[in-house]
């Protein structure tokens, strides 16, 4: 199982210490800083460690070699 890292930082401040506020009128989930105060749409950073990333190669080349041998 890969485990996803993901982290949301404000757009102004680049702080981490924001929380979920609701849904908007696209269904976008919104975030606000506590820290200014800002509120809006954050996209996710989605972070993998090195040995997740050496996992998912060789589960691809697993999978690569699997499917030459049928
Ligand atoms: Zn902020």
């Amino acid at each position: 199982m890969i485990i996803e890292t993901i982290s949301y930082v404000c757009t102004r401040c680049q702080s981490a210490n924001i929380y979920k506020n609701g849904h908007n009128q696209s269904g976008n989930a919104q975030f606000r800083c506590k820290d200014c105060g800002r509120s809006s749409v954050l996209k996710p950073k989605i972070k993998y460690t090195e040995e997740q990333k050496e996992l998912i190669m060789n589960t691809y080349l697993e999978r690569g070699s699997l499917r030459g041998m049928q």
